[in-house]
């Protein structure tokens, strides 16, 4: 609220410990009742985060759902189904040594009082999954939206205080000093998503306190199209996980790797592919997105002759539109080679083959998701044994990401930990280690 001073961080945490440690959040009635409330707020005011979400980002309301509100919506779903199950004990063998009247279990403890710092790239969903599976474990939690998406964020702000309980959820909106100051303090658990600058900068923030922490981070994703596959699909799949959100998602594909031959190939699918989802002017498409702003638009704008353009190359920097754009005979070195893209930029790069590419992808940073479009069983086992990624799409980017009983999240520079569904559980709680031996 604009007439209040903002409450201090360490006021914050300290009143949202005091509950925790009143026990109000722990049982399981309390924790369905949140995501309960959090579901009555996001079918009620789905329209209302929508046109937050066009206006940050120039989302169209059938992709704000899909991706955002729905998305959200099942994960509730998914957790109110299975949440009792999930936390139910489980019992260990006991060595013969402790007799046979003894037994041991783990049961999930919630931890305590969660931070969860979110992204501007899906201001709703990556904030509030998280949140939830931090509620569904049993704690408290203070959530921190993203400054570059100020709608969403003041949207989010207003809203969940309506529904969730205000003394267990806390928002704090801001940018750097309002999450410094936040980090400062105290928490038994810290969950960002993010890049990997600022996962450094919280994971030295948490080693203070030596709070455990989940780094959602990002990073270049490949696709490796194996020349026996069928290229139309493939181009199909591939634009429309390159260019949902104008290419501003993290497991987006970042490039392509190809022979050259296929590249050839590939071009004229692409094309098609990009005009089949956006017609002749993605511009004028209702379902084409914007850069997030100026700065990231002059970033992009910097790569563009990085390669051939098969498509594309252009844009508008006062509407932040940025064309679908596929690049060809791109060098590794080029600048666009160098960074995640972030954007709706598809650079194709060439290999002579499978060993090439197996080589080129562990060259580089581990990536958070890698594709494969292949139709050799050899090809999409070799990959999956000799190459690390967070995730790995066989056919079809992003959806792995919509599989609520596939653990999400990155490894090596793509960041550690994961969520969704019962792993979310995992995170947020601590497994504790029980053994009982009878006094009789
Ligand atoms: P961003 O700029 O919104 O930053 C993320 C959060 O960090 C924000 O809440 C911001 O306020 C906070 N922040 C920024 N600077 C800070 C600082 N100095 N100290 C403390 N907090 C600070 O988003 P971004 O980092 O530009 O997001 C894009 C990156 O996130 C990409 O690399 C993308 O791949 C990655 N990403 C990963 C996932 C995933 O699930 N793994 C999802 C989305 C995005």
């Amino acid at each position: 609220m604009n007439d209040r001073t903002p409450e201090h961080p360490a006021d914050i945490v300290a009143r949202l410990r005091a509950t925790f440690r009143s026990g109000r959040t722990k049982p399981l009635a309390w924790r369905t009742t949140q995501l309960r409330r959090l579901r009555e707020l996001l079918t009620t005011h789905g329209a209302e985060l929508a046109e937050a979400l066009h206006a940050d980002l120039g989302k169209s309301s059938t992709e704000a759902f899909r991706t955002e509100i729905d998305f959200t919506v099942r994960e509730i779903d998914h957790t109110l189904e299975h949440l009792d199950e999930w936390l139910r004990p489980e019992s260990a063998p006991v060595p013969v040594h402790l007799g046979a009247d003894a037994s041991a279990w783990t049961r999930y403890d919630p931890l305590g009082v969660v931070l969860v710092i979110a992204p501007w790239n899906y201001p709703v969903q990556l904030l509030l999954t998280p949140m939830l599976g931090a509620l569904a474990a049993g704690n408290a939690v203070v959530v921190k939206p993203s400054e570059l998406a100020p709608a969403t964020s003041a949207a989010v702000a207003r809203l969940l205080p309506r529904y969730l309980d205000t003394d267990a959820v806390a928002v704090v909106e801001g940018a750097v000093p309002e999450t410094t100051a936040l980090l400062a303090e105290r928490f038994d658990h810290i969950f960002y998503t993010g890049n990997g600058a600022v996962g450094r900068i919280v994971m030295r923030a948490a080693a203070e306190h030596l709070t455990p922490v989940a780094l959602e981070l990002g990073g270049k994703s490949p696709a490796f199209v194996d020349r026996d596959a069928d290229l139309s699909v493939v181009a199909d799949r591939l634009a429309r996980g390159k260019f949902l959100n104008a290419g501003q998602t993290c497991v987006a594909p970042d490039y392509v790797l190809t022979d050259p031959e296929t590249a050839r190939a590939l071009e004229p699918e692409l094309v098609r592919a990009v005009e089949a989802l956006f017609g002749a002017e993605p511009r004028q498409s209702g379902e084409y997105g914007r850069i997030v702003n100026e700065r990231h638009f002059d970033r992009l704008s910097s790569l563009l002759d990085s390669g051939r353009t098969v498509i594309g190359g252009s844009g508008d920097r006062t509407a932040k539109y940025l064309a679908p754009t596929v690049l060809a005979d791109v060098d590794p070195k080029a600048p666009v080679m160098q960074e995640e893209i972030f954007g709706p930029i598809l650079p194709i790069v060439t290999v002579a083959g499978l060993d090439e590419a197996i080589d080129f992808i562990n060259d580089h940073d581990k990536p958070l998701a890698l594709y494969v479009f292949t139709e050799s069983d050899t090809t999409r086992e070799r990959i999956a044994e000799e190459t690390s990624s967070g995730g790995l799409g066989l056919g079809l980017p992003l959806a792995h990401l919509t599989v609520s009983d596939l653990p999400f999240g990155g490894v090596g520079e793509s960041g550690m930990g994961r969520y969704h569904g019962r792993y979310s559980i995992e995170t947020f709680s601590h497994r504790k280690a029980v053994l009982e031996k009878p006094l009789g």
